[in-house]
């Protein structure tokens, strides 16, 4: 109820009603002030003052009163006599014997001869109007702030002058003025009593009403759109609260519209495989998502800064002077990883921030590399043998026919020897290209996975043979699996291949299998040259030829082991090295035995 609007409310209401009072009594306390006065100086100028005739000179208003006065005058006793006058004329005088009394007054001395006061009181001796009365003049000047009201008269006799003088103690002016306030007063207690009363129930329909919109707002603050307001009259604040219930209604609106967008952002920024990273105008994080975490390798919590992050690639006031849609973007290592970054200000606000993008290009630039790699490797290997091929054609040409026709034939031998090695290198190519593409078509069967193994091993019998290696299959029991026949034959003529050209004359090569679980395996060791340690790692990279004299001389192309692993990666199975003590290689192929066509 006390509420600061209802306090206020009262005390205007209080404050209207004792300036009001204030107003109407002072005008009121004048106005009778005045009248008394004026109604003083009216009635002493009926009796007493003169008005310009007819014929020019002064005649007096009231010439009975007056010739009797003055005619009296003359007389011995005239101030008794005139007495006797002023007696007969006490009502026209007003003159009520306490307030206000005349007083005969001799002109001369200034004393009291007669007077209508019976309590012996005597006039003041030195007011204006008595001063002129004595120098002779008729002294009826009305003075506001003085407490009395007077007039004096001066009466010229024969035996000697007088001063009729009337005083009015203003005694009924003040009874009035008394009165009149004691009336305002309590006026002014019953007004106030009725702002009271009113500002109470002003209250109940302008303070209430103001209370259950602020109430209201609060609600909306808080979240909570769920209650209108009821809108009670048609007045200002039912106005008003239709309006509130309609900005709720649009704020919620937008406040759902923000959400979804948040919600949005927070779905991409959480799956995107960028990283995104927010900071704010202080380089305070506001945002990090899995992905840049990921990228940078460290938790990032919230008391991570920019300075720490990304200080190193650009000052954050930098990025925050670039005007929209300005960027910076930089490359910066994060381990192993190369991660490009893009910054940007997100707000051209003074308390904006900065968002970063993060991208990892690391396979980008391995990649990169490796074509670049691949562009040499192929260049290189080409030119080899057309280099030979040149070579030994222009001294075919130069010799006119110069040359024994035996080495003219060796000559042509080798040129036809490069040839097929380039047509190697471009067949290979092809293939692994066909395979990078994903055209090359996988012919799925069900193949008894022992019987493949059994061929490729007869094939490569003789050629064993013939270098006096012993090439020995351990028999095992193996299950039919789901490939491309061909192409698995293929890459087992290559491990096996490989392991007979790497393996000097004499050596043992030792072809087993078996399964295990959901896969079988095949597994080629020879104790041949076998392959340093460092060179492990690279012997399916393209190109990649340990000895490079050795594998040209046997016609290899470094894209053999490549193209293997290709085809056993398409057959969701692994080929790999595996490191054993002792000389030789060995190498397995691993193949799951219940899948589908790819
Ligand atoms: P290449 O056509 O040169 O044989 P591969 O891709 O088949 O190419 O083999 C890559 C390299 O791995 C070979 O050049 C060779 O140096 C090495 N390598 C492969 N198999 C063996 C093995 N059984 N013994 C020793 N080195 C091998």
């Amino acid at each position: 109820m006390f509420r600061s609007l209802h306090i206020k409310l009262m005390l205007i209401m209080l404050l209207l009603i004792t300036s009001l009072m204030a107003v109407v009594g002072t005008f009121l306390t004048t106005s009778v002030s005045s009248f008394y006065i004026d109604s003083f100086y009216q009635q002493m100028d009926n009796m007493f003052g003169s008005e310009p005739s007819s014929d020019g000179t002064a005649a007096a208003k009231n010439p009975e009163f007056m010739t009797a006065l003055t005619g009296e005058a003359n007389a011995s006793d005239a101030a008794a006599r005139m007495q006797d006058v002023l007696e007969a004329n006490t009502g026209s005088l007003g003159i009520d014997y306490s307030t206000r009394n005349y007083y005969i007054l001799d002109g001369t001395t200034g004393e009291c001869l007669a007077s209508s006061d019976d309590t012996g009181g005597r006039p003041p001796e030195d007011t204006p109007n008595l001063l002129s009365a004595r120098n002779g003049s008729v002294g009826d000047r009305s003075d506001l702030t003085a407490d009395y009201m007077d007039v004096a008269i001066p009466i010229k006799g024969t035996a000697g002058s007088y001063i009729i003088y009337i005083l009015d103690d203003k005694s009924t002016v003040s009874d009035l003025n008394g009165e009149l306030f004691t009336i305002i007063m309590q006026a002014l207690v019953i007004g106030l009593l009725i702002s009271v009363l009113f500002s109470y129930l002003l209250s109940k329909t302008m303070v209430i009403p103001i209370e259950r919109l602020t109430e209201g707002a609060e609600r909306v603050a808080a979240g909570d759109f769920g209650n209108k307001l009821a809108v009670e009259s048609p007045d200002e604040i039912g106005i008003l609260t239709g309006t509130f219930n309609h900005m709720a209604d649009v704020l919620q609106d937008s406040l759902n519209a923000v959400e979804n967008e948040r919600n949005k952002l927070d779905t991409l920024f959480l799956h995107m495989t960028d990283g995104v990273v927010a900071f704010d105008h202080d380089g305070a994080l506001i945002h990090c998502n899995p992905a840049a975490t990921d990228m940078l390798q460290r938790t990032v919590s919230n008391e991570c800064t920019y300075e720490e992050l990304f200080g190193e690639v650009y000052p954050l006031a930098q990025i925050l002077a670039l005007q929209r849609p300005n960027y910076a973007d930089s490359e910066m290592r994060v381990g192993q990883k190369t991660l490009e970054i893009y910054l940007a200000p997100f707000s051209d606000q003074a308390r904006g921030g900065v968002l970063i993008v993060l991208h990892d290009v690391t396979e980008q630039h391995r990649n990169e590399e490796r074509r670049k790699e691949f562009v040499a490797n192929v260049s290189h290997e080409l030119r080899t043998p057309l280099t030979n091929v040149r070579s030994y054609a222009e001294t075919l040409r130069d010799s006119c026919g110069d040359i024994p026709p035996d080495m003219a034939n060796s000559f042509l031998d080798i040129i036809i020897n490069e040839t097929d090695r380039m047509a190697h290198i471009v067949q290979d190519l092809l293939t692994l290209s066909r395979l990078d593409a994903g055209n090359t078509e996988m012919n799925f069967t069900r193949f008894d996975f022992g019987e493949a193994i059994t061929s490729v091993v007869r094939a490569n019998a003789l050629e064993a043979r013939r270098r006096g290696q012993e090439l020995t299959l351990d028999p095992a029991e193996l299950p039919s699996v789901m490939g491309d026949r061909p192409r698995l034959e293929q890459v087992m003529m290559n491990v096996l291949g490989n392991a007979i050209k790497y393996t000097p004359d004499g050596g043992h090569i030792r072809v087993s299998s078996g399964s295990a679980g959901d896969h079988v395996w095949a597994e080629v060791t020879d104790d041949g040259i076998g392959i340093p340690e460092k060179d492990q790692e690279h012997i399916f990279d393209r190109f990649y030829r340990v000895d490079k004299a050795r594998s040209r001389e046997s016609g290899g192309t470094g894209l053999g082991l490549s193209i293997a692993k290709e085809i056993v990666e398409r057959h969701h199975g692994s080929i790999r090295l595996i490191r054993r003590e002792g000389p030789g290689t060995t190498i397995r192929l691993t193949l799951p035995i219940r899948q589908g066509q790819p």
